[in-house]
């Protein structure tokens, strides 16, 4: 499989089928759009809608955003940049309770940084749902009017009870009956703070018998004392999510609604409300239309925020921005790209069933995007010392060194050269010695020629073991005349080819090798306690030795580490005195196994 950056893959996506009849039909053409969002009048003094078509991304700021956000934001952001179209990005912020500033900070920074923006014609399209809480007051006491809603004072176990089930039709609440303007009454009272928290709700008055239980009168407003991040205390009586969301995709004259699955059912209270709403003159046609996708979920990982948050708060994880977690801050220190991250998303498609794609495809895209970009480098992850034991004799001293050359990147000159010192010891991979070879291995084991990369073909004599038997270096004359790069470096040819980092100028880093967090592809399926699975070998953190190019590096600044893989700089802890570098994922297939 290729991971190329310009293929053009054709993968499925319904929704463009559907945006494309609509354009042809011209059914959102001829809209008026009044440059903020607001009812049917505001929108009517406007200027036609210069967007062909309007999405937007509404996430609620109660959390971080992860990799299944990015699916929505890349989907509905990019459909708006395919068909002439705005995208809007509004905070579904109308529930009180649970959102913060941090949140919403935050999210703009991720979608930022996967590629995307708001601004459009020099207009932000940032939007707050709290923002529009005068408006649904307006719309709840309008249905009121017209006889499309009441207040119900039964408990919510009266409720739940005369709701009825899949196999019953419920039955009316003996509060149905009541007139307009009792109702009007009661709900200004529950809007003045004049009843308790739960006392009672508004419910729409639709039908109590429909097969689709969420036409069953559903609940519109609660009482609720509690401060929130935008209006403050100025409401104790909050919109319930299916009665806001509808609105706010009308308000800001939303031509797609694109939602996950699971909102399928809510569908027919989505056209009931707005339909009745436009009855009233209170919002102009055409009005949204909601279309629901599968959710995107990514192997070995969970990806609901409640989840995410019980792995940060019970401290499995170092935080939200944790390398390991699925979240878009998480995956950024781990040295994801925007673009290996949009690449991914793309690949999955658009369709009707939840899909699950393989951490595998996200490498894939990762090393498709930094293979020709990452400026290369060694490092030694588990070093031993190689020692030549013929240094002096052929170049006079102890002390001499040598200096090597090799380009940064091998197909960008203009990325420059490294430059690194070879003296009469050098840091090797541990694994890179065996005292007795196994079949077919052609590094280092005694008698056996092997080129360090970028400089000699050495021979191996042997090593050095302490009491316990460790190794602690490994012997090995320097072949002369095969300098590499030098006339002649070629003449003897050798099978094993080895990286190496000099003792000379070697920096000292803390290198960080993660894993996969969870050890089972699915970890919350069939309602498994994820934290059971938990990988306990997520993070292996070693001390490492890397080339002198690696010295003062930015922070985020990404590299391929030969044989290894890729490398980023780690965005908290990197210090040029104090490197730290995130382990991203290893090479596709690796020339260096024997
Ligand atoms: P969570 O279950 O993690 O809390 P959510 O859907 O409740 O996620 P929201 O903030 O409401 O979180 O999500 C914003 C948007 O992102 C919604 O339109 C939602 O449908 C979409 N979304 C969330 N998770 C996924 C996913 N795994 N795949 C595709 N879209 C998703
Ligand atoms: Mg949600």
């Amino acid at each position: 499989m290729s991971h190329s950056a310009d293929d053009t893959v054709k993968v499925s996506n319904f929704l463009r089928a559907i945006i494309e009849r609509d354009l042809e039909a011209g059914t959102n053409a001829g809209r008026n759009f009044a440059g903020t969002p607001g009812d049917a009048a505001h929108h009517q003094a406007g200027a036609p809608d210069p967007a062909k078509v309007r999405l937007r991304f509404p996430p609620e700021p109660n959390g971080y955003l992860h990799v299944g956000h990015a699916k929505s934001i890349c989907l509905n952001f990019g459909l708006a940049r395919d068909y002439g179209g705005i995208c809007h990005l509004r905070f579904d912020d109308t529930n009180p309770e649970k959102e913060e500033q941090e949140y919403v900070d935050a999210i703009e920074e991720m979608v930022k940084w996967l590629g995307w923006n708001w601004e459009s014609n020099d207009t932000s399209h940032l939007f707050f749902a709290s923002n529009y809480f005068d408006f649904m007051y307006r719309a709840a006491e309008y249905l009121i009017s017209a006889g499309l809603a009441y207040v119900d004072e039964q408990t919510p176990e009266e409720m739940r009870l005369h709701r009825g089930d899949f196999n019953t039709p419920g039955t009316d609440s003996p509060f149905r009956s009541r007139t307009p303007e009792e109702n009007l009454a009661r709900f200004r009272e529950m809007r003045d703070g004049k009843h308790a928290d739960g006392a009672m709700v508004l419910r729409a008055k639709i039908d109590m018998a429909s097969p689709n239980i969420n036409l069953r009168d559903p609940t519109l407003y609660r009482i609720r004392r509690a401060t929130h991040h935008n209006t403050g205390d100025k409401w104790c009586i909050y919109p319930m999510y299916t009665y806001a969301h509808p609105i706010e995709d009308a308000l800001e004259r939303i031509t797609h609604s694109v939602c996950t699955l699971e909102f399928e059912d809510q569908r027919p209270f989505y056209d009931w409300l707005l339909e009745s709403l436009a009855a009233g003159g209170l919002l102009a046609h055409p009005l949204p239309k909601q279309y629901e996708f599968g959710r995107m979920n990514l192997s070995y990982v969970v990806t609901s925020k409640r989840k995410l948050r019980q792995l940060v708060e019970e401290k499995h994880v170092k935080g939200w921005d944790d390398p390991r977690m699925p979240t878009l801050v998480g995956m950024r220190r781990r040295g994801y790209t925007p673009e290996s991250i949009r690449n991914m998303v793309d690949s999955t498609g658009v369709t009707k069933s939840n899909s699950w794609i393989d951490y595998s495809v996200l490498d894939g895209y990762l090393r498709a995007d930094l293979e020709g970009k990452a400026a290369r480098a060694c490092a030694v992850l588990d070093p031993v010392k190689l020692k030549f034991t013929n240094w002096a004799e052929l170049f006079g001293s102890e002390d001499h060194v040598e200096l090597s050359h090799a380009p940064a990147h091998p197909h960008l000159p203009e990325l420059g050269t490294r430059e690194f010192k070879m003296g009469s010891e050098v840091w090797i991979e541990r694994d890179d010695f065996l005292e007795v070879p196994v079949k077919g291995y052609q590094r280092l084991f005694p008698g056996n020629k092997t080129r360090l990369k970028y400089g000699y073909v050495v021979e191996c004599t042997g090593c050095e073991k302490d009491a316990d038997g460790t190794i602690t270096a490994v012997l090995a004359t320097i072949v002369p005349d095969t300098k590499s790069g030098t006339p002649g470096a070629d003449a003897i040819k050798v099978k094993g080819v080895i990286t190496w980092v000099g003792v000379q100028d070697a920096v000292a880093a803390e290198v960080r090798l993660y894993d996969r967090l969870f050890t089972e592809a699915q970890p919350d399926a069939g309602g498994r306690d994820f934290l059971e699975v938990l990988n306990p070998g997520s993070l292996k953190v070693v001390q490492a030795w890397l080339e002198p190019s690696l010295k003062d590096v930015a922070a985020g600044a990404a590299f391929q580490f030969e044989r290894h893989g890729y490398f980023v700089a780690d965005r908290v802890d990197h210090r040029a005195d104090k490197p730290v570098f995130n382990k991203i994922t290893g090479l596709r297939d690796s020339n260096w196994a024997k």
